[in-house]
């Protein structure tokens, strides 16, 4: 099994992007499901609040570092780990999924976002078989799953946001089979080529989350002071047990 640290109690998984993707593959082809999570810093944070979200992140399969301030909190701990983008693994994902004729399934975001983001991916794969599509704006939870559970996803994104995301994939994972579950946040809108991707000097840096804070000034009350408060606990919890 691989590696693994905790984070304010929160365990993180310790792989790089391409042993994911091995990981996810092989679950396919031995029919078990497979819940990855991407996580940031905003997750952690939220779980330290609400116990039933934390339970969720503990017994996920894998949780994948996806915010920069994840990758400095295991820094803290004498841990060098790269950050997988959680778009960036989504697209492989869709890859592997056109390469292997596997069943896909997307839940999340606007209509024409989605609809957009089906259009962009089809024609990047012509062949990709999306087997189920609907946006993230719904009132029945009941009826989204037993649509989902008919069409038999082998790799299910949800973007509904977190923590709404991580709890629809929790009320699905006991009704599908062999099938990969990522919440993708706001990937969607990125992949739709609405939302623009930041560019690559941000991302380089470190600094995809100011970008995204300067295009979406909204994200600011929900990056301050959440991200400075989680980076000081992991100090103190750091320092804590090495005394
Ligand atoms: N969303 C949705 N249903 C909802 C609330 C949000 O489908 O009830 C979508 C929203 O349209 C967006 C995504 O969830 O595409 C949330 O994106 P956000 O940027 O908040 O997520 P992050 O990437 O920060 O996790």
């Amino acid at each position: 099994m691989n590696k693994k640290a905790i984070i304010l109690n929160c365990r993180v998984d310790l792989l790089n992007e391409n042993e994911a993707l091995e990981l996810s593959k092989k679950s396919i082809e031995e029919k078990k499901n497979f819940h990855i999570i991407t996580i940031n810093p905003e997750m952690i944070m939220n779980a330290q609040k609400n116990p039933a979200f934390l339970e969720i992140i503990n017994s996920s399969d894998l949780n994948i570092t996806d915010g920069v301030g994840v990758k400095i909190a295991l820094k803290f701990q004498g841990i060098n780990q790269n950050q997988i983008r959680g778009v960036d693994f989504s697209r492989k994902l869709i890859d592997l999924a056109s390469k292997n004729n596997y069943r896909v399934a997307f839940l999340g975001a606007k209509e024409e976002v989605i609809q957009k983001a089906k259009e962009n991916f089809l024609k990047q794969y012509p062949n990709l078989n999306i087997v189920y599509l609907r946006n993230g704006y719904f009132q029945d939870d009941n009826e989204i799953i037993n649509n989902i559970e008919a069409s038999g996803p082998q790799i299910l994104l949800v973007g509904l946001g977190s923590p709404k995301q991580e709890e629809m994939i929790s009320k699905l994972k006991d009704k599908l089979h062999g099938c990969v579950m990522v919440g993708v946040g706001g990937s969607f809108d990125v992949f739709s080529g609405i939302v623009k991707e930041s560019p690559e000097i941000y991302r380089k840096l470190g600094l995809e989350w100011l970008y995204r804070t300067l295009k979406q000034p909204e994200r600011f009350k929900r990056i301050f002071p959440a991200l400075p408060i989680f980076l000081i606990k992991c100090i103190i919890d750091t320092v804590k047990k090495k005394g």
